[in-house]
């Protein structure tokens, strides 16, 4: 079931969740008392959080022989749940305020270090009441693997000279060859592994423990790194750019509040090729002047080598968090930024939670893009998390995009955000000119469908012919994203899933994108045995089988989750394009975002209508992104460039505005929709999702929240007749009713306010639990 049941145990449970409230200002956490070391007569009592979804902390008591140890931000084992068994749990508060009731001994503390900062242990309390998940929950998926279980270090053993001061009276001569030994380590200042001793002074390690016999030196074991991760090759040095007027505007206030500290958020609205990647980079470079880190998320797939490369030649060290590190490489950054030997953190949404202990900045590049929302628990959004991290930690934050999300759109016109923008591209390059195909009208040749029209295959001839590169963009992939039986209209779905399966001609199968379930391609219908099978729908696969058939003379490579398993890949692939080895780049949305070729002089969509008709009120949000992007990526360099779009339908306005490059009429139509229809920006909205592997009991239940919702919101005060109330839809199936087996009922929750939505869902939620 969604929820797991509630645990009961010995110890007290701390209610921290009373006083919690989802605005920015409120104080979240008292201080956490820092670490308690020190000689401790009174007895010392620790409250400790779970991996579960329990919104309160346990305490405990901390045994004498603990009390050294103990400390916020560590993980310890503690009795908990059924029988008592040893948990594992983070400590978030040490105290010597006796609890109310008795509580139980902790076992162990595990950590030497504490693996958290403040700021991070107050941005984590705080998503745990936001999001409505475990303080505990949180902690465990912020931390990486690597951090907790120290991978990537080894035990080594150091040596250390004594001091003169103290050394032992009775001092016993030395041969020549630890005389000299003693006297390299003496020189060295600070304690040395071992190994690396004995290597500088080339001695065995005999006459290392001969000293140590003598009393001239120590040994101790301390953890090492196994990993060198400092960049590998040395970052070129770039040429200064003179910022041209419009940048200068732009970067005025946000210099400022770099150099004053402060919080403030800006959205720069710039677009692509206007220079907002230069802005983020001169305010980085103030924030590293005053001795300051900056932490910039950018969607995954911009991780690109030219982008880290850029930011390497200016900002120094530079950690780079993508989704590719092993466990030994993540926890190698994240010590290594801990460390504060790191400027500046470059990475996918997770590196919001980098533990820099000075952080000066944080910039979001395309903060529109929706993959800075976590799709598991904790069902975080990256771009409201890092506003609220640079809240607590009281400094500027800068979000950049060409197409701002509704929601940035708004708070900026409300005046939370301040907006900025570069409405031109640099050096007066101009807009790529932009084309709809109408595919209604286009020729079909010979009643066969073919994924590039007639107008297109012209297209991309004249680029091709004259040295241009083309980019082909289709937001599906496999071969035949369609296949049914013409006799008995049966569809080939996934067993365990309402969803459609996809053929992949590749490795000769019916795929389901979603639970990854695979059975063998069929020639006759397994309803009737007619051997009426279509494969139809045009996924990626068969649009290169088509290229290469239409342009048997030139280079195409196939970018999409298929073709791009093998780490490494993206970068071969690119770098081949880039080099001009291929001439036509066809992917899905993959190469959509924040890739710079100067030669790609046409850009063609084969379908802008597949994301419109999605069960999603941000579809055509989604869609005039997606197709503003794209459009972006042609026309860089000196040669200009076109971009021709394939639909069926052309006056839909979201295409019509994101050819015309428009963002400001799509924002003022797509908002007043919004409004009429009361979502988000507008609404506050939350969807419950109900599964379970029992269809009756998930309706079950579903039906039973529904009642706990009622109750919820029948007092006047939640729901006064001319006021803001809290508006329940559901519950109902979900669009996709079955996934991965687990049938779905779901509520959506709507409220003009945000405290109004987060009382009523935590209320349901808790009775719920205990319901359950
Ligand atoms: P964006 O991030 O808005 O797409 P970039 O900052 O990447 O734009 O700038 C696009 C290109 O223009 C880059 O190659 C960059 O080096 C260059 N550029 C940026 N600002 C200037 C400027 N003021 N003068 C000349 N070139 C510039
Ligand atoms: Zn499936």
């Amino acid at each position: 079931m969604f929820w797991s049941h509630n645990e009961h145990c010995g110890s007290t449970r701390v209610d921290y969740a009373r006083n919690m409230s989802p605005e920015l200002s409120s104080p979240l956490f008292e201080e956490p008392e820092g670490t308690i070391g020190a000689a401790v007569e009174k007895p010392l009592f620790a409250d400790i959080v779970f991996d579960r979804p329990l919104d309160h902390a346990y305490s405990y008591a901390v045994p004498p022989e603990l009390a050294a140890r103990i400390a916020v931000g560590k993980r310890v084992e503690a009795p908990f749940g059924r029988g008592d068994s040893g948990t594992i749990g983070y400590c978030v508060r040490v105290s010597d305020e006796v609890p109310t009731r008795a509580v139980k001994n902790l076992k162990s503390v595990l950590d030497e270090e504490s693996l958290l900062t403040d700021a991070l242990l107050r941005l984590t309390r705080w998503m745990a009441d936001y999001y409505l998940c475990g303080w505990g929950q949180v902690l465990q998926a912020v931390l990486p693997a690597g951090v907790r279980d120290q991978a990537g270090t080894r035990e080594s053993i150091f040596v250390e000279a004594i001091v003169e001061a103290e050394l032992p009276k009775d001092l016993r001569e030395l041969t020549k060859k630890q005389a000299e030994v003693l006297d390299k380590l003496r020189r060295e200042g600070c304690p040395l592994e071992q190994r690396q001793l004995a290597k500088l002074a080339q001695c065995t390690t005999g006459v290392i423990a001969a000293l140590l016999d003598k009393g001239y030196v120590r040994r101790f074991v301390n953890r090492v790194e196994r990993l060198d991760i400092s960049a590998e090759d040395p970052p070129h040095t770039h040429v200064p750019i003179t910022l041209n007027d419009d940048q200068l505007q732009v970067f005025a206030p946000i210099e400022t509040a770099a150099l004053g500290g402060g919080f403030k958020a800006f959205l720069l609205r710039g677009v692509t090729g206007s220079g907002k990647t230069e802005i983020y980079l001169r305010a980085i470079e103030e924030v590293i002047q005053q001795g300051k880190e900056a932490i910039v998320l950018v969607p995954e797939i911009s991780l690109t080598p030219q982008t880290i490369e850029r930011f390497r030649g200016r900002c120094g060290e530079v950690a780079v968090l993508h989704s590719h590190l092993t466990d030994s490489e993540r926890g190698a950054h994240w010590r290594r930024v801990a460390a504060g030997k790191v400027n500046v953190i470059v990475g996918a949404r997770s590196a919001i939670f980098a533990p820099a202990r000075r952080l000066g900045l944080i910039v979001i590049d395309e903060e529109h893009e929706n993959t800075f929302k976590q799709e598991s628990t904790p069902r975080y959004h990256a771009r409201d998390v890092a506003v609220m991290r640079a809240k607590l930690e009281n400094i500027p934050i800068v979000m950049g995009t060409a197409t701002p999300s509704l929601e940035s759109w708004h708070n900026a016109h409300k005046g939370n955000y301040t907006l900025l923008s570069l409405p031109n591209r640099v050096l007066e390059r101009p807009m790529p000119l932009v084309r709809l195909i109408d595919l209604r009208h286009e020729p079909k040749t010979g009643g066969i469908f073919h994924a590039i029209s007639p107008t297109l295959q012209k297209g991309m001839e004249k680029a091709l012919g004259s040295g241009g590169q083309v980019m082909l963009l289709l937001n599906r992939r496999g071969f035949s994203t369609h296949v049914h039986c013409t006799n008995c209209g049966h569809v080939a779905t996934c067993e365990r899933c309402d969803l459609a399966m996809t053929y992949h001609r590749g490795r000769n199968s019916l795929l389901c994108h979603y639970c990854a379930f695979e059975t063998q391609p069929y020639q006759k219908c397994p309803m009737c045995s007619q051997p009426t099978v279509r494969y139809q729908g045009l996924g990626t696969e068969k649009l290169q089988a088509e290229l290469l058939e239409k342009f048997p003379g030139k280079v195409t490579e196939r970018m999409d989750s298929d073709t791009m398993q093998k780490p490494g890949s993206h970068r071969k692939t690119l770098d081949a394009f880039r080099e001009g080895a291929v001439q036509i780049l066809l992917g899905t949305q993959m190469i959509a975002k924040g890739l710079d070729f100067p030669n790609v002089t046409l850009v063609g969509v084969i379908n802008a209508d597949v994301g419109l008709h999605q069960p999603d009120f941000r579809a055509g949000e989604r869609t005039f992104q997606l197709l503003a992007q794209v459009a972006g990526r042609t026309g860089r360099g000196a040669r200009g460039g076109q971009v021709l779009i394939q639909t069926y339908t052309p006056e839909h306005p979201c295409i019509a505005l994101a050819t015309k490059h428009d963002f400001l009429k799509f924002a003022e139509m797509e908002l007043a929709q919004r409004k009429e229809h009361q979502y988000p920006p507008y609404q506050r909205l939350a969807r419950l999702i109900i599964r379970g592997l029992n269809e009756k009991a998930v309706q079950e239940f579903a039906d039973q929240l529904a009642e706990l919702f009622q109750e919820a919101t029948r007092s006047p005060e939640r729901n006064p007749p001319h006021a803001v109330g809290v508006r329940i839809l559901g519950p109902a199936e979900a669009p996709v009713y079955r996934l991965n087996n687990y049938f779905r009922f779901h509520f959506q929750v709507q409220s003009a306010s945000p405290g109004l939505l987060h009382q009523v869902l935590r209320d349901v939620v808790t009775k719920a639990k205990s319901t359950k």
